[in-house]
């Protein structure tokens, strides 16, 4: 039996249509979600900046509750709250059977179904879903770009007493610098172009707040000797200053990237050799570590108020996109809501 539901789809330029679609039963593989959020990420303002010459449907940071499961999903049922990985390894392929399962993206993928995270209901493949039953669904609604902030984490292989200087303060930043000050006892440090979430970075642990309209981001590590590790979520443009924060051996992380021009940077090799610094990717593709998110978002440990900064119904979908792209000082994550839901998520 099909169900019939509002999902929203972006055509460039920021061109938001709603229509009625037709979702048919969910083959053996797959899973019918009925949406509770959805996060806006900065991918869906690049897929409705650059990114869809056609109207598509978008929104991959999703939390549902499953309502149908097809007969080969054995690891979720319906009426599971679940999270839903925006790729998966797949656990069969040579890569995944030597152990690199985050080097794997073979399992089927949410995108490209008839309706995706901005719709009332949407079609997935079973092997993308988590469980996530008990967690708050604004908190849930997180694990994906918390699952990102992991990687940053792993990847920077922070020490115990290493000081860190976090770039950019969006939710992942945000993220990022919660986990990095369970990580360290050394110093946390946050930088941002403007000042208004550097507030949500003091009240999530920070020891001092850099505010980058005044300082140069390649001056911040001299107060501190140098950085040990910077987690960058800015452009790649500000990839050298960053190694210029660092201190001798120091590491730098980053997971910001730019379709464009804006993909290529000069940075000096020969005070990276002698000052044996590192500049490290990393790209949370597959999404593995929800689990490890979920649970850190379930403990407070990454508080969903200090992340969460907007939510909207899904019939305000063109607003909350505006809202995003006009006010970057006060927007941390936003989340859209399915109407009918969103009393009882949003309250
Ligand atoms: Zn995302
Ligand atoms: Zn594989």
């Amino acid at each position: 039996m099909s169900t019939r539901v509002t999902a929203a789809r972006m055509q460039i330029p920021y061109k938001i249509t709603f229509s009625q679609v037709e979702l048919p039963a969910p083959q053996p593989h797959e899973i019918l979600l009925e949406v509770l959020a959805c996060g806006i990420c900065g991918h869906d303002l690049e897929i409705g900046s650059q990114l869809a010459q056609e109207a598509r449907p978008f929104g991959h940071e999703v939390v549902g509750i499953v309502r149908q499961a097809g007969a080969l999903v054995k690891h979720v049922q319906p009426g599971d709250q679940v999270v839903l990985e925006s790729s998966s390894f797949c656990g069969e392929c040579d890569l995944c059977r030597n152990g690199r399962v985050d080097l794997c993206n073979k399992a089927p993928g949410i995108w490209g179904g008839p309706s995706m995270g901005f719709a009332e209901a949407m079609l997935a493949p079973g092997h993308s879903a988590v469980r996530a039953n008990g967690i708050d669904p604004l908190a849930a609604v997180l694990a994906e770009p918390c699952g990102v902030a992991v990687d940053m984490v792993k990847v920077a292989e922070i020490g115990l007493s290493d000081n860190v200087l976090v770039v950019g303060s969006g939710a992942i930043g945000l993220m990022a610098l919660a986990m990095a000050r369970r990580r360290t006892t050394g110093l946390v440090v946050a930088a941002n172009p403007t000042t208004g979430k550097l507030e949500t970075a003091k009240r999530l642990g920070a020891d001092a707040v850099i505010d980058l309209s005044k300082i140069p981001l390649a001056e911040c590590g001299k107060p501190y000797g140098g950085f040990h590790k910077v987690l960058s979520t800015a452009p790649p443009s500000t990839l050298p200053a960053s190694l210029d924060a660092c201190g001798y051996g120091g590491v730098v992380v980053f997971i910001g990237f730019d379709w464009g021009a804006g993909g290529m940077v000069s940075f000096n090799t020969t005070s990276m050799h002698l000052g044996k610094k590192q500049l490290r990717a990393s790209f949370a593709s597959p999404a593995v570590y929800l689990p490890e998110a979920l649970q850190m978002l379930h403990r407070n440990v990454v508080p969903r108020r200090e992340i969460v900064s907007h939510t909207f119904p899904l019939s305000r979908l063109v607003e909350a996109f505006t809202l995003l792209r006009e006010d970057r000082n006060a927007v941390r994550k936003v989340v859209v809501i399915p109407d009918a839901k969103f009393t009882q998520v949003a309250g």
